[in-house]
């Protein structure tokens, strides 16, 4: 995504894809606008990957700057250490320089820093008062990336929740949305898209606690819910999944509804059960 701040482009997650750099420079050469600055919504690698191949200074959240610089980092974060090679779909060996970071509320190049994490520790959306929108990087998901992947993904279940939030509060004001994996919505149709994603959030926690009245591994659980959500699970999608699973687990375990006990290893159940 492109704005134009002071005459000159400021590309929000400059992304991937082979061409993608080349695309971008295209664009912006028709246009006559030279690239300015690059910014990024959070750290994973579909968003900063050709960062490097643009000649412009790359800005993270604080909270961002060594996952986006770092690729063992990048790992840690959606895989939970050091992942096996093509486990992660836009897994790539690279450094990525960042030049600055930001914080929440800071205005860049003409654009609000907004909070909205739970996707990532610093996920942060874009603000463009000027003209209505808000990138919002993977802070919701349009409705078929979620009938895919069956649990979103997240780093914390509650701050994902609380950005959602927000991010209605930006509707009634009559802002447009604009995500990374689906279509940019405003009005009632944001509204019902942002309510699908809670929804969703709700109901994995709600389908957690009816699976584990039969006491289970986190594995198993990851499979059984992605049974339920009707996806047809490969190895490298029920990676993915365990690092949400682990963050609702957290979070049902300090509200004192699940507990953890050893049966030929680490198995769940509902407390009290
Ligand atoms: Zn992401």
């Amino acid at each position: 995504m492109i704005k134009v701040y002071d005459g000159k482009a400021v590309i929000v997650d400059p992304g991937q894809g082979s061409g993608r750099h080349k695309d971008l420079k295209r664009e912006m050469r028709k246009l006559s606008l030279e690239i300015h600055a690059q910014l990024t919504t959070h750290g994973h690698a579909d968003h900063v990957k050709v960062a490097p191949k643009i000649e412009a200074p790359l800005f993270a959240h604080r909270f961002e700057f060594s996952i986006v610089e770092s690729p063992l980092n990048r790992e840690i974060l959606t895989f939970g250490s050091k992942a096996p090679r093509g486990f992660l779909v836009s897994q790539f060996e690279g450094e990525v320089k960042v030049h600055g970071i930001f914080e929440w509320n800071d205005v860049i190049f003409g654009l609000k820093a907004i909070k909205l994490n739970g996707h990532s520790p610093g996920m942060t959306g874009f603000l463009d008062e000027e003209n209505a929108v808000i990138y919002a990087g993977d802070s919701f998901f349009g409705e078929r990336v979620l009938q895919a992947v069956g649990i979103p993904y997240l780093v914390e279940p509650e701050l994902f929740k609380d950005s959602i939030k927000q991010l209605q509060y930006y509707v009634d004001e009559g802002l447009l949305l604009i995500p990374s994996h689906g279509k940019a919505v405003k009005g009632e149709e944001a509204r019902k898209l942002l309510d699908f994603n809670i929804k969703r959030i709700e109901e994995t926690e709600r389908r957690i606690l009816e699976l584990l009245k039969k006491p289970m591994s986190l594995d198993e659980l990851a499979y059984r819910l992605s049974k339920y959500f009707n996806v047809s699970p490969t190895p490298q999608m029920l990676a993915l999944n365990l690092v949400p699973l682990r963050a609702f687990m957290a979070k049902l375990y300090n509200e004192g509804k699940v507990e953890a006990f050893l049966d030929n290893g680490l198995k769940w159940k509902i407390r009290g059960d």
